[in-house]
């Protein structure tokens, strides 16, 4: 089993590059075992915010998922076909895009597109997760999240994942008054420490939003991951960074983030690897890598385990 993430930084990268790099990561963790596949991209920018069913109103377009069973040849191939059916435009530019992508080895549930990774919050994506290892509690977690109303599509323990982080979210954004619209003011990372809190067991988590676009958080308690980082003067041969800057407004100079479980999948593209160690929480946001280390003290448990109810 596998994760991996790309995200670029003020580099523009068409659909078609991002979603290439993703596939190529997942065939370099096939060594590691796996039985499905998925990956996760950003759709095409809108301009008018998007409604979801609940009210919730997201900054930026549901997050496109595509989940198959079997080998990463047949995710790639199932998703040039649905590309091909939904006129995905993979010649589509993004100055900053964070993908997600996952290779399971299924320990609970058995392999199939659902079950697959990333593993949703529900209608609207808001909250996606790759996961390698085995949430022990799930059990706990899955029969509260149900009694607030959440609907289960899979039967692995991940799924608890993306729910939590829903519900952290807005209890969060409730607390500070905000409506979950375009001021976002609970940071990305308080939501993740706050779902770490209650989960028992071992992970390797990449969490993506369209809360939080362009931002991904990954952290983990007993599976490997790692972080890759390339900071490029050299990449002038494929955008002109002058006028990218002043015709965009963004600073700081291009880069790309890599994360993967195995270093095999980030050296092709940087020698700068740096191994995450257990309860650290890596940032990605606004160009820039922040390493925090999880403090139980600072996160708050926000659910009572079903077994603690009883
Ligand atoms: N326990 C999770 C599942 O069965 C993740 C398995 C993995 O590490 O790939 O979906």
């Amino acid at each position: 089993c596998g994760i991996f993430a790309y995200l670029n930084y003020n580099a523009t990268r068409e659909r078609r590059h991002i979603v290439e790099l993703l596939f190529n990561g997942l065939r370099r963790l096939e060594h590691r075992g796996y039985d499905s596949a998925g990956i996760s991209i950003d759709a095409d920018p809108c301009r008018a915010p998007v409604t979801v069913s609940s009210g919730a109103v997201l900054p930026s377009p549901p997050p496109l998922v595509f989940r198959q069973e079997g080998k990463i040849e047949n995710l790639v191939s199932s998703f040039y076909h649905e590309a091909v059916v939904v006129e995905l435009d993979l010649e589509l530019s993004f100055t900053s895009h964070a993908g997600i992508a996952h290779t399971r080895w299924a320990t609970h549930g058995e392999p199939s597109p659902i079950n697959s990774h990333p593993q949703t919050s529900g209608e609207g994506n808001e909250f996606l997760v790759v996961h390698n290892g085995i949430i022990t509690n799930y059990m706990d977690l899955k029969e509260t999240l149900l009694k607030y109303g959440f609907h289960f599509e899979s039967d692995t323990d991940t799924e608890v994942i993306p729910k939590l982080a829903k519900f952290v979210h807005d209890i969060l954004n409730e607390d500070l008054g905000s409506d979950g619209g375009d001021k976002q003011v609970v940071p990305f990372t308080q939501i993740v420490m706050d779902v770490m809190r209650q989960l028992e067991g071992a992970y390797a988590l990449i969490c993506k939003s369209p809360y939080y676009p362009n931002e991904l958080v990954a952290c983990k308690r007993g599976s490997p991951l790692l972080l890759g980082v390339k900071e490029t003067g050299d990449m002038r041969t494929d955008i002109n960074v002058e006028s990218d800057l002043s015709a965009e407004g963004h600073h700081g100079k291009p880069k790309e983030y890599y994360l993967a479980s195995d270093a095999n999948a980030i050296v092709e593209h940087t020698r700068r690897v740096l191994v995450i160690e257990d309860n650290e929480v890596v940032h990605m946001n606004d160009g820039a890598v922040h390493i925090f280390k999880f403090d139980s003290d600072k996160s708050r448990r926000l659910l009572r385990p079903a077994s603690a109810q009883r």
